[in-house]
């Protein structure tokens, strides 16, 4: 690894968990950087979790905080599938299929612990260049530099501005104006470009059984559907229930709006002998979404790139949005890193405005193409949740009754799974020795630290 030692800056907006995976990546690149977070902190608990999968474990083991992050969350071993009646029709193996597959089982975390983590792995010099109070307001593009000014009136220039601020993304909001002042003609995305057809209410409760931690449960029922995790200290519900019409339009939702959905719930199972009614009086946080779905067709614009739900938002059945997110992060650095690279060693002082561009489309063609998973990862997110919540006779007959043969379930998680999890690629600027092996090999392998490359 080197230093590029170049005025190249990028501007990240968003400290979230994909915005935290960037700074990771560019400060191991040797770019400068600086995150810009609306919110006055970068750790706030909502009650939500993550489930990480062994991909981007290989990941976290690159940025040097696996060992600081497996300690705080629940390898998933076993999972039981129930219809809202406490019938249990189907035990799976599909975590243990994973863990032979790649090494590692999925492992689910607290979000606000992982995210607390993920920043406190960044050196101290990284963790200053974290700004919060910082609200995106306007971009502002020339040929050589960006600035992003505040909602306080403040400016921050930079080479690049990354977006990395979410599911209701002001960097894309304003990317698309800047796209139609250009040219009011040209097509580009709607101002709201995801779909959602489910809201979900999320939210954890102290674990009812700490010696069951691991255990994932799924409950299925005609439009509500429900996922559980139980882990040593917590659980975490995921409470899905279809919307009258699929919306495009963004929902806040109130206190009484959260109540009413979990009232509706209340006698679900959530285990053998738990309900959603016997949790809810203790909840430690909750909120309610809409479950939006798409990808967006446009990922930057001039010097603007966007990652993570900023482009790309799926539901959370299968637990894959933030491993998405890493992907983008991942699959741009590389790229970024050799522009750098080489625009230094031409002592041209930085990427040309039409450098970035090529860069930031091959990035978006290689997301979108069949060498990653992602758009595979929304297909099929999407169509687990509509399985779970029997959205139709032909969803019911294939969730309640054809999944649950063992064999179609291994067929599944070894023939349609595996290989997407494959694809993932890993930074290839930071060498490690390979920590999750399993039968099935990584197509993108790491740089091993016996090389005696320069990275
Ligand atoms: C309940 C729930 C459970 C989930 N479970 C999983 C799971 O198990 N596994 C998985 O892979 N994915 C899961 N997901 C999806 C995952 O949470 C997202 O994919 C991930 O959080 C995306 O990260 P992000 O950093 O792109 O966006 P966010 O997490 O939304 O972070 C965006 C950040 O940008 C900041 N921001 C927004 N606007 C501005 C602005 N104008 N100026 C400055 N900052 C701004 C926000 O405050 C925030 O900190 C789940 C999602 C939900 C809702």
């Amino acid at each position: 690894m080197s230093s590029t030692n170049t005025p190249f800056k990028a501007i990240i907006v968003g400290g979230g968990p994909v915005g935290l995976a960037a700074a990771h990546s560019l400060h191991l690149a040797g770019i400068d950087f600086l995150i810009l977070e609306r919110r006055p902190a970068i750790i706030e608990d909502k009650g939500a979790s993550l489930i990480v999968h062994p991909h981007t474990l290989r990941v976290f083991d690159q940025f040097g905080i696996l060992d600081d992050v497996l300690p705080h969350g629940t390898e998933l071993n076993h999972h039981l599938s129930f219809t809202a009646d406490g019938h249990v029709f189907a035990e799976s193996n599909r975590y243990n299929l994973v863990r032979e597959n790649h090494g590692h089982g999925p492992v689910a975390f607290h979000r606000a612990e992982l995210i607390k983590t993920m920043y406190n792995g960044l050196p101290d010099q990284a963790k200053q260049k974290i700004l919060t109070n910082k609200s995106l307001a306007d971009i502002t593009t020339t040929s050589d530099s960006v600035t992003a000014t505040c909602a306080d009136g403040s400016t921050y220039h930079g080479s690049i501005l990354i977006g990395a601020d979410g599911v209701n993304s002001k960097s894309r909001h304003l990317i698309r104006s800047l796209a139609l002042q250009e040219d009011p003609t040209r097509s580009w995305d709607a101002e709201n470009p995801y779909t959602a057809t489910y809201q979900l209410l999320f939210g954890s409760f102290p674990s009812p059984a700490p010696a069951e931690a691991g255990q994932g449960y799924d409950i299925q029922s005609k439009n509500k559907a429900i996922m559980y995790f139980n882990g040593p200290e917590r659980g975490w519900f995921f409470l899905y229930k279809r919307l009258p019409a699929p919306m495009s339009s963004r929902t806040i939702y109130t206190q009484q709006d959260v109540e009413d959905v979990a009232s509706e719930f209340a006698e679900f199972p959530l285990t053998r002998t738990v309900k959603v009614k016997d949790v809810w009086p203790r909840m430690l946080g909750a909120g309610l979404t809409n479950l939006d779905e798409g990808i967006v067709k446009h990922w930057s614009f001039r010097r603007v790139v966007l990652v993570g739900d900023a482009c790309h938002k799926m539901t959370t059945h299968l637990g894959l949005g933030f491993n998405n997110g890493i992907q983008d992060v991942v699959v741009l650095s590389n790229r970024l890193r050799k522009v750098v690279r080489a625009a230094a060693a031409s002592g041209s002082g930085g990427p040309s405005a039409q450098e970035l561009k090529g860069l930031f489309e091959e990035y978006q063609n290689m997301r979108m193409s069949s060498v990653c998973s992602l758009e595979g990862d929304v297909v099929k997110s999407g169509l687990e949740t509509r399985m779970h919540a029997w959205h139709n006779v032909w969803y019911y007959l294939l969730s309640r009754w054809l999944s649950v043969l063992k064999v179609l379930e291994a067929l599944f998680i070894t023939y349609v799974m595996a290989p997407e999890f494959r694809k993932a690629q890993v930074l290839d600027y930071v060498p490690r020795e390979e920590r999750m092996k399993g039968k099935i090999s990584w197509i993108y392998p790491m740089k091993s630290t016996a090389a005696k490359e320069d990275y």
